[in-house]
């Protein structure tokens, strides 16, 4: 805030100078409140867990429990502590993004090799409960920074297939246009998001339903870490839904970010 005003009171023209010095302190009180809320949002996010945690310690401690309410507790401890580590990662992840400059943009990664890598981790979040399908239209390659795109990605298909019923069908495709740009698309066939919450959802903590996102393991953070990476590589996120159909998730990348795969060098004649 304080070089906006500076170059206020630097202006040779008087005039205005008011109206811009309370611009900038209204966008200081907005940044402090946001600060205040992210800060209240972590300690609530930890604080649950925590408490659910030392509640199954004193039961640990001050019960007599069979062998088998005891591996149960443990197996709920465990998942409060997951969910913890996800938060923190997450948190770590976005600090990260924050601070750090843009990734240069001459560093090339296979489209292909991105593609495999989240088919990985999807098939093992989908236990074969859904159709998964990860298709390339002309094999690319795509400037950045290979783990926060990896990032963006799995946070993506992670979702399509959490909020996804068993049953249903996620699609990961790369499409090349012909204008150069390239983009991931992400669809599922899932419950869906009322339109009233789709400009919201890459705040931090927002979450459409909180019970369903944190029950199969959502931090709330996912959809920020996504906005951060793709605007990091100059593209932006696109997001059509229908409540009761499925969703769309689109990363798209610029032009100057794109280029088609090189070709393996031709083997050389016996
Ligand atoms: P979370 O960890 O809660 O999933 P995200 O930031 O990844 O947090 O997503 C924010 C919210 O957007 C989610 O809580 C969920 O309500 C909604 N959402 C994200 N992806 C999808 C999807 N593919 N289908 C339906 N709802 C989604």
């Amino acid at each position: 805030g304080g070089r906006t005003m500076l170059s206020v009171l630097i202006r040779p023209y008087g005039g205005g100078m008011k109206l811009v010095l309370s611009q900038d302190i209204t966008e200081r009180e907005r940044t402090e409140t946001m600060r205040r809320d992210f800060v209240a949002n972590v300690s609530h996010e930890m604080r649950t867990p925590l408490t659910v945690l030392s509640g199954f310690i004193e039961t640990l401690t001050n019960l007599p429990l069979t062998e088998v309410e005891r591996k149960r507790v443990l197996t709920l401890m465990e998942q409060q502590t997951t969910r913890m580590q996800g938060l923190v990662s997450d948190l770590l992840t976005l600090a990260q993004l924050e601070g750090s400059p843009r990734p240069r943009a001459d560093r090339w990664i296979d489209v292909d090799k991105l593609m495999r890598h989240v088919e990985g981790d999807a098939k093992t979040l989908s236990q074969g409960r859904h159709q998964l399908s990860f298709t390339i239209d002309a094999p690319a390659q795509l400037a950045g920074a290979e783990t926060e795109l990896l990032s963006a990605l799995t946070n993506l298909v992670t979702n399509a297939i959490r909020y996804t019923p068993d049953g249903g069908s996620v699609h990961v495709h790369w499409l090349t246009s012909s204008n150069g740009s390239g983009e991931f698309c992400v669809r599922d066939s899932g419950i869906g998001i009322e339109k009233e919450h789709i400009p919201r959802l890459t705040e931090r903590f927002y979450r459409v339903d909180g019970s369903r996102s944190r029950e199969t393991g959502g931090t709330g953070l996912g959809l920020s870490i996504v906005k951060h990476v793709i605007q990091r590589h100059g593209g932006e996120l696109d997001v059509e839904s229908e409540p009761g159909k499925g969703s769309q998730f689109r990363l798209i990348f610029p032009s100057l970010r794109v280029r088609p795969a090189q070709a393996e060098p031709a083997p050389a004649p016996s």
